[in-house]
């Protein structure tokens, strides 16, 4: 199995390279933030208190998202590999994950990282803002609460897969076909490691 990890603050280009990914490698996606506003929509009530949360930008408690991706990897036992996008956002979810994915014989294969500098990502969230809908992605404040967030609890996700030699940084401006490439290129490095 192909099983990434997409890493990268709000608006580094995650979905975006997803959908090229799962073309490429027919994976299935496991994006938690998508998840989670699927379950407001259909008002459900972890829908209802995870949407407080994603309103003030804060992330969700770490049980209620490891459940929803506990529950995807069930349901999609015959997949031939998942990109995580949006998870694992703390070292526990992290923990949590390599857990799961042992109780199936799978692993991480690598987590590649968008490096994106914090104005070009206020400037491209807010404008996805305007075409996307989003409540989050349509106030500047919000938007650095986000980034705050991923800078206090979500970069050291990134020194856990180092640790296990797993972790390739990619710089996420430019043009979105190379910046795909140069991901291929680091899944073809991490599947012959
Ligand atoms: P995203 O679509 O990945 O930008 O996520 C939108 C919001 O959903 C975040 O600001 C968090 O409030 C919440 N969220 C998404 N994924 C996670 C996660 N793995 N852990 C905690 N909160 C999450």
């Amino acid at each position: 199995m192909l099983n990434l990890v997409l890493f990268g603050p709000p608006g580094a280009g995650k979905g975006t390279q997803s959908e090229k990914l799962i073309a490429k490698f027919q994976l299935v996606h496991l994006s938690t933030g998508d998840l989670l506003r699927s379950q407001i929509a259909a008002g459900t009530e972890l829908g209802m208190r995870a949407k407080t949360l994603m309103d003030e930008g804060v992330l969700v408690p770490d049980e209620v998202v490891i459940g929803m991706i506990d529950s995807k990897l069930n349901e999609n036992q015959s997949a031939p590999g998942f990109i995580f996008d949006g998870f694992p956002r703390t070292v526990p979810q992290a923990e949590a994950l390599d857990a799961l994915l042992a109780t199936y014989n799978e692993q991480i294969t690598t987590m590649i990282a968008l490096i994106v500098e914090e104005e070009e990502l206020t400037h491209r969230l807010l404008n996805r803002g305007k075409s996307s809908g989003r409540p989050d992605d349509q106030n500047e404040d919000l938007i650095r609460r986000r980034v705050n967030e991923y800078n206090q609890k979500t970069t050291p996700v990134a020194g856990y897969y180092s640790g296990q030699g797993k972790y390739a940084a990619i710089d996420g401006v430019g043009e979105i076909d190379e910046i795909f490439e140069t991901i291929c290129q680091k899944i073809a490095d991490a599947q012959s490691s």
